[in-house]
Protein backbone atom coordinates (compact mmCIF):
# COMPACT_ATOMS: atom_id res chain seq x y z
CA UNK A 1 0.00 0.00 0.00
CA UNK A 2 1.45 2.90 -1.24
CA UNK A 3 1.62 5.82 1.82
CA UNK A 4 2.59 9.20 1.93
CA UNK A 5 3.31 11.61 4.62
CA UNK A 6 2.87 15.33 4.20
CA UNK A 7 4.71 16.89 6.68
CA UNK A 8 2.95 19.79 7.90
CA UNK A 9 5.18 21.03 10.78
CA UNK A 10 8.45 20.13 13.08
CA UNK A 11 8.54 22.76 15.53
CA UNK A 12 7.47 22.54 19.28
CA UNK A 13 5.31 24.88 21.20
CA UNK A 14 7.27 27.89 20.97
CA UNK A 15 8.65 28.17 17.66
CA UNK A 16 9.18 31.07 15.22
CA UNK A 17 10.58 28.81 12.95
CA UNK A 18 8.13 26.66 12.32
CA UNK A 19 4.87 25.10 12.79
CA UNK A 20 3.75 23.00 15.61
CA UNK A 21 4.61 19.37 14.63
CA UNK A 22 2.07 17.44 12.58
CA UNK A 23 1.26 15.71 9.31
CA UNK A 24 -0.91 13.95 7.15
CA UNK A 25 -1.12 10.84 6.35
CA UNK A 26 -2.14 9.96 2.54
CA UNK A 27 -2.72 6.77 2.16
CA UNK A 28 -4.56 5.83 -1.56
CA UNK A 29 -6.28 9.26 -1.65
CA UNK A 30 -7.71 9.21 2.04
CA UNK A 31 -6.33 11.50 4.82
CA UNK A 32 -5.70 11.30 7.93
CA UNK A 33 -4.56 14.56 9.78
CA UNK A 34 -2.05 13.65 12.95
CA UNK A 35 -2.37 16.31 15.40
CA UNK A 36 -4.27 19.74 15.23
CA UNK A 37 -2.30 22.63 15.57
CA UNK A 38 -3.86 26.13 15.43
CA UNK A 39 -4.00 28.01 12.17
CA UNK A 40 -4.65 24.75 10.78
CA UNK A 41 -5.92 26.44 7.09
CA UNK A 42 -2.87 28.90 7.06
CA UNK A 43 -0.30 25.82 7.80
CA UNK A 44 -1.84 23.41 5.14
CA UNK A 45 -1.56 26.54 2.67
CA UNK A 46 1.72 26.93 3.34
CA UNK A 47 1.92 22.70 2.33
CA UNK A 48 0.67 23.52 -0.37
CA UNK A 49 2.97 26.47 -1.55
CA UNK A 50 5.96 24.73 -0.59
CA UNK A 51 4.89 20.85 -2.01
CA UNK A 52 3.08 21.87 -4.81
CA UNK A 53 0.70 19.26 -3.99
CA UNK A 54 -2.89 20.14 -3.17
CA UNK A 55 -3.91 19.40 0.44
CA UNK A 56 -7.21 21.00 1.28
CA UNK A 57 -8.87 21.36 4.71
CA UNK A 58 -12.03 19.41 2.91
CA UNK A 59 -9.70 16.73 2.64
CA UNK A 60 -9.46 15.86 5.65
CA UNK A 61 -12.50 14.09 7.74
CA UNK A 62 -10.02 12.11 9.68
CA UNK A 63 -7.70 13.26 13.42
CA UNK A 64 -6.18 11.90 15.46
CA UNK A 65 -5.31 13.75 18.45
CA UNK A 66 -2.27 12.19 20.80
CA UNK A 67 -3.29 14.39 23.99
CA UNK A 68 -4.61 18.24 24.45
CA UNK A 69 -1.58 20.22 25.11
CA UNK A 70 -2.35 23.06 22.91
CA UNK A 71 0.41 23.26 19.98
CA UNK A 72 -0.89 19.05 19.60
CA UNK A 73 -4.89 19.96 19.84
CA UNK A 74 -5.80 23.97 19.49
CA UNK A 75 -6.94 23.64 16.02
CA UNK A 76 -9.76 21.19 17.12
CA UNK A 77 -11.96 24.76 17.38
CA UNK A 78 -11.87 26.37 14.37
CA UNK A 79 -11.34 22.88 12.32
CA UNK A 80 -14.75 21.48 14.42
CA UNK A 81 -16.86 24.79 13.17
CA UNK A 82 -15.86 24.81 9.81
CA UNK A 83 -16.74 21.24 9.16
CA UNK A 84 -19.96 21.98 11.18
CA UNK A 85 -20.60 25.17 9.40
CA UNK A 86 -18.92 25.45 6.39
CA UNK A 87 -19.00 21.34 5.17
CA UNK A 88 -21.79 20.63 7.45
CA UNK A 89 -19.90 17.77 7.70
CA UNK A 90 -18.75 15.65 11.29
CA UNK A 91 -15.05 14.51 10.98
CA UNK A 92 -13.54 12.14 13.22
CA UNK A 93 -11.77 12.65 16.29
CA UNK A 94 -9.79 9.42 17.04
CA UNK A 95 -7.83 9.36 20.62
CA UNK A 96 -7.33 7.31 23.25
CA UNK A 97 -10.09 7.35 26.43
CA UNK A 98 -8.13 9.32 28.75
CA UNK A 99 -7.95 12.01 26.24
CA UNK A 100 -11.57 12.16 25.70
CA UNK A 101 -12.27 11.82 28.94
CA UNK A 102 -10.89 15.74 28.70
CA UNK A 103 -11.21 17.38 25.26
CA UNK A 104 -14.76 18.61 25.89
CA UNK A 105 -14.88 19.63 29.49
CA UNK A 106 -12.00 20.89 30.15
CA UNK A 107 -10.81 22.50 26.42
CA UNK A 108 -13.84 22.45 23.77
CA UNK A 109 -16.69 23.58 25.65
CA UNK A 110 -15.49 27.06 26.68
CA UNK A 111 -15.61 28.20 22.78
CA UNK A 112 -18.29 25.60 21.20
CA UNK A 113 -20.96 24.41 23.69
CA UNK A 114 -23.35 27.70 23.06
CA UNK A 115 -24.41 28.18 19.36
CA UNK A 116 -27.46 30.21 18.28
CA UNK A 117 -29.89 29.35 15.84
CA UNK A 118 -31.54 30.75 12.86
CA UNK A 119 -34.04 32.92 15.42
CA UNK A 120 -30.76 33.60 17.89
CA UNK A 121 -32.36 30.82 20.25
CA UNK A 122 -29.35 29.59 22.13
CA UNK A 123 -28.91 26.22 22.11
CA UNK A 124 -26.16 24.07 24.16
CA UNK A 125 -24.33 21.86 22.33
CA UNK A 126 -21.66 18.78 22.81
CA UNK A 127 -18.67 17.47 21.20
CA UNK A 128 -20.98 15.30 19.18
CA UNK A 129 -22.52 18.10 17.41
CA UNK A 130 -19.23 18.97 16.00
CA UNK A 131 -17.14 15.49 16.18
CA UNK A 132 -17.25 11.65 15.82
CA UNK A 133 -15.01 10.39 18.82
CA UNK A 134 -13.63 7.10 17.95
CA UNK A 135 -11.69 5.37 20.40
CA UNK A 136 -8.20 4.06 20.20
CA UNK A 137 -7.75 0.44 22.67
CA UNK A 138 -4.29 -0.45 23.39
CA UNK A 139 -2.91 -4.16 22.70
CA UNK A 140 -5.24 -3.98 19.46
CA UNK A 141 -5.08 -2.78 16.14
CA UNK A 142 -7.63 0.12 15.16
CA UNK A 143 -8.95 0.95 11.91
CA UNK A 144 -8.95 4.68 11.34
CA UNK A 145 -9.56 5.65 7.48
CA UNK A 146 -7.99 2.79 5.80
CA UNK A 147 -5.21 2.76 8.31
CA UNK A 148 -4.10 -0.19 11.28
CA UNK A 149 -3.16 1.71 13.84
CA UNK A 150 -1.44 0.68 17.31
CA UNK A 151 -0.84 3.19 20.50
CA UNK A 152 1.04 2.99 22.71
CA UNK A 153 1.25 5.28 26.25
CA UNK A 154 3.96 7.95 26.22
CA UNK A 155 5.66 9.30 29.63
CA UNK A 156 4.35 12.49 29.40
CA UNK A 157 2.72 15.19 31.43
CA UNK A 158 -0.77 14.54 30.08
CA UNK A 159 -2.81 11.11 28.79
CA UNK A 160 -0.83 11.02 25.46
CA UNK A 161 -0.04 8.22 23.40
CA UNK A 162 2.57 7.23 20.68
CA UNK A 163 1.17 5.42 17.07
CA UNK A 164 2.30 3.02 15.07
CA UNK A 165 0.71 2.84 11.54
CA UNK A 166 0.65 -0.27 9.46
CA UNK A 167 3.48 -1.67 11.18
CA UNK A 168 5.77 0.32 9.25
CA UNK A 169 5.41 4.53 10.23
CA UNK A 170 6.04 5.37 13.76
CA UNK A 171 5.78 8.42 16.13
CA UNK A 172 6.65 9.27 19.13
CA UNK A 173 4.56 12.04 19.94
CA UNK A 174 5.68 14.02 23.14
CA UNK A 175 7.72 11.79 25.45
CA UNK A 176 10.58 11.25 27.87
CA UNK A 177 13.14 9.19 26.50
CA UNK A 178 11.56 5.57 26.41
CA UNK A 179 13.39 2.75 25.77
CA UNK A 180 10.44 0.64 25.95
CA UNK A 181 8.79 2.90 23.00
CA UNK A 182 11.84 2.81 21.30
CA UNK A 183 11.16 -1.36 21.23
CA UNK A 184 7.81 -0.56 20.25
CA UNK A 185 8.17 1.63 17.44
CA UNK A 186 11.98 -0.27 16.04
CA UNK A 187 10.18 -2.40 13.82
CA UNK A 188 8.78 0.91 11.33
CA UNK A 189 10.34 1.86 8.30
CA UNK A 190 10.01 5.00 9.64
CA UNK A 191 9.93 6.79 12.78
CA UNK A 192 9.47 10.40 13.49
CA UNK A 193 10.23 10.81 16.93
CA UNK A 194 10.57 14.02 19.16
CA UNK A 195 13.03 15.79 20.96
CA UNK A 196 14.15 18.79 23.34
CA UNK A 197 14.87 19.93 26.28
CA UNK A 198 12.96 19.58 29.77
CA UNK A 199 10.20 16.78 30.07
CA UNK A 200 11.16 15.85 26.11
CA UNK A 201 13.78 12.99 24.80
CA UNK A 202 17.17 14.19 24.92
CA UNK A 203 19.15 14.32 21.93
CA UNK A 204 22.03 12.55 23.68
CA UNK A 205 19.99 9.44 24.70
CA UNK A 206 18.72 8.71 20.66
CA UNK A 207 21.85 9.13 19.14
CA UNK A 208 22.96 6.58 21.55
CA UNK A 209 21.46 3.55 19.90
CA UNK A 210 21.73 1.25 17.95
CA UNK A 211 22.81 2.67 14.03
CA UNK A 212 19.48 0.01 12.16
CA UNK A 213 17.12 1.93 14.54
CA UNK A 214 18.64 5.61 14.35
CA UNK A 215 18.89 5.13 10.55
CA UNK A 216 15.19 5.36 11.17
CA UNK A 217 14.76 8.56 12.88
CA UNK A 218 13.55 11.68 11.29
CA UNK A 219 13.74 14.31 14.60
CA UNK A 220 10.70 16.70 15.33
CA UNK A 221 9.29 18.96 17.78
CA UNK A 222 12.55 20.67 17.47
CA UNK A 223 13.12 24.10 18.98
CA UNK A 224 14.61 26.85 17.51
CA UNK A 225 18.25 26.15 19.06
CA UNK A 226 18.15 22.81 18.12
CA UNK A 227 21.61 22.07 16.33
CA UNK A 228 20.12 21.44 12.87
CA UNK A 229 23.94 21.49 11.07
CA UNK A 230 25.40 19.04 13.52
CA UNK A 231 22.52 16.64 14.09
CA UNK A 232 23.77 12.83 13.51
CA UNK A 233 20.17 12.12 13.25
CA UNK A 234 17.67 13.03 10.22
CA UNK A 235 15.35 15.96 10.64
CA UNK A 236 12.37 15.82 9.65
CA UNK A 237 11.42 18.53 7.21
CA UNK A 238 8.58 20.97 6.55
CA UNK A 239 6.62 20.88 3.51
CA UNK A 240 7.88 17.79 2.34
CA UNK A 241 6.26 14.85 1.20
CA UNK A 242 7.82 11.17 2.33
CA UNK A 243 6.86 8.55 0.28
CA UNK A 244 7.08 4.46 0.80
CA UNK A 245 5.48 0.54 0.37
CA UNK A 246 3.04 0.14 4.01
CA UNK A 247 2.11 -2.63 4.86
CA UNK A 248 -1.05 -4.15 3.96
CA UNK A 249 -2.83 -5.76 7.15
ZN1 LIG B 1 2.87 17.83 25.02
Amino acid sequence: MKMEIFVLGVGDAYSEKHNPTSFVINSSGNYTLVECPDRLRKILREFRDISKRSTDIKDINDVIITHLHGDHSNGLEAFGFWKRFIENKKPRVYSIKEVFEGIWENKLKAGMERIYTKNFWVKEVSFDFYFKPKILEFEKINEVNNLNIEVKKTKHNLPCFAIKVNGDLGYSSDTYFDEELIEFLSPCKMIIHETGPGIHTDYKELVKLPKPIKQKIYLAHLSDNFDYVNSELKILEEGKIYKFEARKF
